[in-house]
């Protein structure tokens, strides 16, 4: 059995063996792992010093070396080596999976480069320390030049690491905007662009529990009629419309909760304010005269119903929703075109 540090943890061989593949661009083949664990475990070993000695300045090992030290040269680079043969085209990624995919390989570069960099400074101070001893003993012939020969090797590589860490860097910035922009999508109604119910569930959530709160939910009257009469696309239209008219209108959170139900949330607002602005949004969509822009014929006047409940933000959102539907439930039954507030 090879003399395999006794203090080093299984993980950090492992991490270690992969970070030596990686940098000198080896191919997972048996005889490679076998290669990279010598150097690693037993770096005092006959391949440990001969790889030492050739990658001394942060030279890569090339395909000869690799060759003559058993281990097995990279002929197509990794991505390309032909997998199993393919029985379908595989899916296209979609823009997630790609962007997750895209972090992973980005976590795992940087912890590659990190791990790197630490393995060469421990090397870097244990060459140092034993070289600067021998010379205190009177015993390192050429000992000076050694260490300015390690110095040099040691500039070198932190020269290069900080040139991968400048653009790893760049790469998270570039990430980090990639990932705000897939939450945004993630809390966005592709129709209306309004808030989803994710989004506004969120925003409710987030709110300091003493914050008084009022919920609406505003549901288009007889919205089936408009899809029956002129077709989806002239009802996703209206539903779009409406969307747009609340949000300008009641100065709140809206979201659009389900298919032609709207969600708003209202933070320290009284009651009649509350009303006030849902009446005002209502004037709005009733003043609009609608048409179908093929068929020309008038779609006519769209109106809605609205319930509210008041709480605080601290209260679970389901039994506020609850009443506040019960309370639209009540409108609806009242005749419509109205809002009703819970007791
Ligand atoms: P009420 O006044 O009782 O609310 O009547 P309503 O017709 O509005 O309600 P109902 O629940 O019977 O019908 C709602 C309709 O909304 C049925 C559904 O096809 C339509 N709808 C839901 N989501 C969408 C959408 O994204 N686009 C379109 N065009 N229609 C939708
Ligand atoms: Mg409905
Ligand atoms: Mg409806």
């Amino acid at each position: 059995m090879k003399n395999v540090h006794a203090a080093a943890k299984p993980g950090d061989v492992f991490a270690a063996v992969g970070a030596f593949l990686t940098e000198h661009a080896l191919n997972p083949e048996p005889a490679n792992y076998a290669l990279a664990y010598d150097v690693i475990c037993d770096p005092n070993g006959s391949r440990g010093r001969e790889v030492q000695a050739l990658t001394l300045g942060g030279v890569r090992l090339s395909g000869a070396n690799v060759v003559r030290l058993g281990g097995v040269a990279s002929a197509v680079p990794l991505a390309l080596v032909p997998s199993a043969p393919a029985r379908e085209p595989a899916p296209e990624p979609n823009r997630d999976d790609a962007l997750v995919a895209r972090t992973l390989t980005q976590i795992v570069d940087f912890a590659t480069t990190l791990q790197t960099i630490h393995q060469e400074t421990n090397h870097f101070g244990r060459d140092l320390a034993e070289t600067a001893e021998a010379i205190r003993n009177g015993g390192a012939e050429g000992g000076v030049e050694r260490i300015s020969r390690l110095t040099a090797a040691m500039i070198a590589r932190v020269h290069q690491a900080e040139t991968r860490l400048e653009q790893a860097t760049t790469e998270t910035a570039e990430l980090r905007a990639a990932l705000e922009e897939a939450r945004t999508i993630a809390g966005t109604d592709p129709l209306t662009g309004l808030l989803n119910r994710r989004a506004f569930d969120d925003r409710f959530a987030a709110l300091s529990p003493d914050v008084p709160v009022a919920l609406a939910i505003c549901d288009i009257d007889h919205f089936k009629r408009v899809n029956d009469g002129f077709g989806h696309a002239v009802g996703d239209r209206v539903l779009t419309l409406v969307a747009q008219l609340l949000e300008r209108e009641v100065e709140c959170t809206v979201a659009r909760y389900g298919g032609e139900e709207f969600a708003l949330l209202f933070e320290r607002c009284g009651e009649d304010d509350v009303v006030a602005r849902i009446e005002a949004a209502r004037d709005a969509v009733v003043a609009r005269r609608l048409r179908d822009r093929d068929s020309d014929r008038a779609i006519g006047t769209i109106n809605f119903s609205a319930g509210v409940a008041r709480g605080f933000a601290g209260d679970r959102l389901n039994p506020l929703m609850e009443r506040a539907d019960r309370a639209l439930y009540a409108a609806k039954q009242a005749g419509r075109g109205r809002t009703i507030v819970a007791p």
